[in-house]
């Protein structure tokens, strides 16, 4: 325990400052609230527009190599302060302490580092001669002021994603994390003071429908970059539609993972099981591939294997490295998720194993948000459980015999953002990756996301994606000689 409830502040025009409206933010593992963040509204949002509309055209007339500078500076950040902001993260979200700290971290060092690499990315332009007296030429300009909203799940992450490559190309910055868990953002911000010029990057933290809104009808901003769920996408574009401006939307996914009896079974026992059911976060993963479809020639004995992995998984303390599944983000997420389990059963789904919540699954920390594990099967793709996204830990097997039967339900879904192929017949693989609707396709491997491939989806799984050109839009010139 801390012993105090710390307070964190917005980061608005290079000065750290708090909201006259605070909120509690609570550690799901336990229950209880542990800090308390700004609840910005308007005001704040307008503070936040005019700082950073004040930084931007000294920020933008800078050399891409001095942007790369300050890019550079935020990496080695990064480094030392590590194991705290994983431990942060940890703390206010429940992902696993092995992730944010193994994984994401380190994850973080290196992205900046190839964001200021891709500074010069963004001042490149084309040639194109149009005959003996006449050429073409095309500049990338930033955008201006970009709002980047990003969800609970991974906030260091997707707060990375976005503003490295904004500022890289040149745009200042105002990030909104997600009320559910946004201290280890606004830590950040107290870091990131230090590193960049007043206002090039602000953070305000609060309610979606209060300040998030206020940012995205504002005339002042010129780029919208969300990551968050499909409803938000919509309600964003709703809100901005008499102040047009282009969006990035990465949003949910109901992702099929598909197994054929050829694939190596460990191994898609393993990567199924880990990538559909419980990942590093309870299943709380936009990439989730909370849809297994296996062969019917391998159904008892693929659902055997993921039975036993699951058995395997240890709940408890997200802090402690042991621990391989922690719990639910919030009590709103948690009733959101218990309550599919309800209606999985109202449905008519069979549960193979799981379904237990709250103090039964891990009784040492009763006061969590506790999910286990938990997967049912079905022959209809047409289930709520099978269309909409649960963000949980639970995931549905459904068998196929065909192909195309296997195509067919992957495909039928309102979402498009990531699937699975486990084979090793070189040419299933390939027409899969042809005629699956997603935005990735992994084939005997899930959730590898490495930079430098784009990532997004179709679909209500949205468009865009983060990268230095995403930020930047092109100007043509045409010059008579
Ligand atoms: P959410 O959509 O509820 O919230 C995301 C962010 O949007 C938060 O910061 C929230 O405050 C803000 N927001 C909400 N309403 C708003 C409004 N009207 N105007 C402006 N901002 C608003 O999503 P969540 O519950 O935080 O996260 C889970 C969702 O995010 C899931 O659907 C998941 O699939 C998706 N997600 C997608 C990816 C991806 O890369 N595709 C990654 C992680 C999470």
């Amino acid at each position: 325990m801390l012993g105090y409830v710390p307070d964190y502040r917005n980061l608005i025009g290079g000065e750290l400052v708090p909201a006259p409206r605070m909120m509690d933010t609570v550690d799901p593992a336990t229950g209880e609230a542990w800090a308390r963040i700004p609840a910005s509204g308007a005001a704040e949002a307008e503070a936040a527009v005019e700082a950073a509309r004040r930084a931007f055209p000294a920020w933008a007339a800078l050399p891409a190599l001095a942007r790369a500078h300050f890019l550079r500076q935020v990496s080695e950040l990064f480094g030392r302060h590590a194991e705290e902001l994983a431990r942060l993260e940890t703390r206010d979200n429940g992902r696993i302490l092995r992730d944010t700290l193994k994984r994401d971290l380190p994850g973080m060092t290196f992205l900046w580092q190839l964001a200021a690499g891709q500074c010069l990315e963004a001042v490149k332009g084309d040639t194109v001669l149009l005959g003996p007296d006449a050429l073409g030429l095309t500049r990338r300009e930033p955008y201006g002021v970009a709002v980047c909203i990003i969800p609970w799940n991974s906030p260091i992450s997707t707060f990375s994603a976005k503003a490295a490559y904004a500022l890289a190309a040149g745009n200042t910055v105002i990030v909104k994390p997600a009320e559910q868990a946004s201290a280890s953002v606004l830590r950040l911000g107290e870091l990131l003071a230090e590193v960049f010029p007043p206002g090039v990057l602000n953070i305000v933290s609060g309610l979606g429908e209060e300040v998030g809104d206020a940012l995205v009808r504002h005339r002042g901003v010129g780029k919208v970059s969300l990551t968050g769920s499909t409803a938000t996408g919509q309600a964003i574009t709703r809100a901005s539609a008499d102040a047009l401006k282009p969006m990035t939307f990465e949003l949910g996914g109901k992702s099929p993972n598909i197994v054929f009896p050829d694939a190596d079974l460990d191994a898609a026992a393993q990567g199924v099981t880990v990538n559909s059911i419980y990942t590093g976060n309870a299943g709380q993963v936009c990439v989730a591939g909370s849809r297994i479809l296996v062969h019917r020639s391998i159904w008892d004995e693929m659902l055997g294997r993921i039975e036993r992995v699951c058995a395997g998984l240890v709940l408890g303390d997200p802090q402690d490295l042991g621990t391989t599944m922690g719990p639910i983000v919030s009590a709103g997420q948690y009733e959101r998720v218990t309550s599919y389990l309800e209606l999985a059963e109202k449905e008519g789904a069979e549960l193979l194993f799981g379904g237990r919540t709250g103090a039964d699954v891990v009784p040492a920390l009763p006061g969590g948000y506790w999910v286990a594990p938990t997967l049912y099967t079905t022959t209809d793709n047409s289930l709520r459980i099978c269309q909409e996204e649960i963000f949980g830990p639970v995931a549905v097997a459904i068998p196929f015999s065909e192909d195309e039967e296997a195509l067919a339900i992957a495909n039928d879904s309102p979402y498009g953002l990531a699937a699975g192929v486990w084979t090793r017949d070189l040419g299933r693989a390939h027409r899969f990756i042809r005629d699956l609707q997603s935005g990735t396709v992994w084939v005997n491997t899930f959730r590898q996301m490495p930079p430098g491939l784009p990532f997004g989806g179709v679909k209500d799984s949205g468009y865009g994606h983060d990268s230095v050109l995403e930020y930047t839009r092109e100007k043509a010139a045409i010059i008579q000689i």
